[in-house]
């Protein structure tokens, strides 16, 4: 096979003409005979670039004005501090929605800045579910509800957004940003790594709506704390400035076909056609409910540890890349982020049926 599909979790493949267009401009960046790299920060053509960039993400995502948007470094992890350093106020505590591996992660991380409830609603059972969202009754007791609405190790993702009254919701988007409309009015900060679906690895986005700034308990880092970096344009120090410009180049590329409902549109495309294989194979099984299948990470297993060793072996001589699961659940996982187009996914089923009659 001559073309190569690249399933990476994360970091994880970038639009191709995206990734075209920065080898082209790469040597001489608008005409300034130096690259995009090695220019200031805070000289007029960067800062236009990310006026530029957050002006064409506001569009894309439909984010209202009383939001900020900041683009920081420390990648989700770095949130998972920052959140609580930023919201814990009169109320002291949190209530973390634990759905498997990186929702548990947040939890146990702010367990070291304030008192955390974990609830578990993941449904334990012979697939994974999600159970009951409303905590509408219990909400107002926390200074903030966090949830991951994509696990990307396990693949479930949770499409109805939790009932919190007027509490403040709190969302790590990492893995499903960009992928599916939704309503920003419902979310008090939402958050994402930039490497699946907004650019390369460096880069964290946190959306963030204007009254929850300000907030920050008084040791907080400067570049932790949100007021610090909205007041400074997300600059208080030197800024990751290739990773954002790629950034840029995505968003307008995400413009430029079809914004984010038409990318949905090829998402959901996507999953339907992988998911449709797996539930007509016997050789193959995903475990997640229907309700709650990632659009982004598809995992599957043959149910035998050797079996999955050699498709992963199999599959990436093919030119089927980066299949092989999270070590924490094994298996394969294939991740269709934005990025992957129809033709990765149907070259994917190619080759499973191929490997099914070979060793089934
Ligand atoms: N949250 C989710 C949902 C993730 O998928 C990941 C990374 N795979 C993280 C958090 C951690 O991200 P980072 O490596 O940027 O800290």
């Amino acid at each position: 096979m001559t073309q190569v599909f690249n399933f990476s979790a994360g970091p994880a493949m970038m639009p191709q003409a995206v990734l075209e267009q920065a080898q082209k401009e790469l040597l001489n960046w608008q005409g300034l005979g130096t690259s995009v790299m090695e220019v200031s920060h805070r000289g007029k053509p960067f800062m236009e670039l990310i006026t530029q960039a957050e002006q064409d993400f506001r569009t894309l995502y439909h984010i209202p004005n009383n939001y900020k948007i900041l683009f920081l470094q420390g990648g989700a992890r770095g949130q998972f501090a920052a959140i609580p350093m930023n919201l814990i106020g009169e109320k002291g505590k949190a209530l973390y929605l634990n759905s498997g591996h990186w929702s548990a992660t947040a939890a146990k991380e702010a367990r070291s800045f304030c008192e955390v409830d974990e609830v578990q609603i993941l449904e334990q059972g012979d697939v994974l579910k999600i159970g009951n969202l409303d905590f509408s009754d219990v909400a107002e007791n926390y200074d903030y509800v966090h949830y991951c609405p994509n696990e990307t190790i396990s693949g479930v993702e949770i499409f109805e957004v939790p009932k919190v009254g007027n509490a403040v919701l709190v969302a790590d988007m990492s893995s499903n940003i960009l992928s599916r409309e939704i309503d920003i009015n419902q979310f008090g900060i939402i958050y994402a790594g930039a490497q699946k679906n907004l650019g390369p690895a460096g880069i964290t986005i946190v959306i963030i709506r204007e009254d929850l700034i300000g907030k920050a308990r008084k040791e907080t880092p400067s570049i932790w704390n949100y007021e610090t970096q909205a007041k400074n344009d997300s600059m208080i120090n030197t800024p990751p400035t290739f990773a954002w410009y790629l950034c840029s180049l995505v968003f307008k590329h995400l413009l430029a076909t079809g914004g984010v409902p038409a990318t949905e549109t090829r998402n959901q495309a996507k999953a339907k056609l992988l998911y449709e294989y797996l539930d007509h194979s016997t050789f193959y099984r995903n475990t997640v409910a229907k309700a709650n299948r990632s659009l982004m990470n598809v995992t599957f297993t043959t149910g035998n540890d050797e079996l999955n060793a050699k498709f992963v072996a199999e599959a990436t001589a093919y030119g089927l890349q980066a299949l092989k699961g999270h070590k924490v659940l094994g298996g394969m996982r294939a991740s269709i982020y934005n990025a992957m187009p129809i033709q990765g996914v149907e070259a994917l089923i190619t080759f499973m049926q191929k490997f099914e009659c070979e060793n089934a």
